[in-house]
């Protein structure tokens, strides 16, 4: 897959030394992997240009990125299929154009439910 190869971010996070922000880092040969307040996977990425200013980035943003082959808009939504926030594999994500669509498509989930 070519895209991969020109993709820096995805695979730089390894090779990272700089232990400034997270000087706690144990194993420097693996991904900095994080759970936020929300519940979200949070992963360090500082090299990605969107990502929060502790270098930090939402995992499932960062997968359906490397799915699509480009960056995400600040508008555009990842949503999780299955519910489960933690699960970031390919096939339980799902891309809106916006919160808005995002929403509508959860409330019919929600009706559909029950
Ligand atoms: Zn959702």
């Amino acid at each position: 897959m070519k895209y991969i190869h020109n993709y820096p971010y995805f695979w730089n996070l390894s090779s990272r030394t700089s232990g400034k922000k997270f000087p706690n880092r144990k194993k420097p040969g693996r991904k900095q992997r994080r759970i936020n307040t929300e519940g979200y996977v949070m992963i360090l990425c500082p090299e990605h240009p969107n990502s929060h200013f502790t270098g930090l980035i939402l995992e499932h943003r960062l997968v359906m990125e490397k799915k699509l082959g480009r960056y995400l808009t600040k508008e555009e939504v990842v949503h999780h299929i299955n519910g489960i926030k933690t699960d970031n594999r390919t096939e339980n994500l799902m891309l809106f154009k916006s919160s808005a669509e995002h929403t509508i498509y959860e409330a019919m989930q929600r009706k559909l439910n029950t």
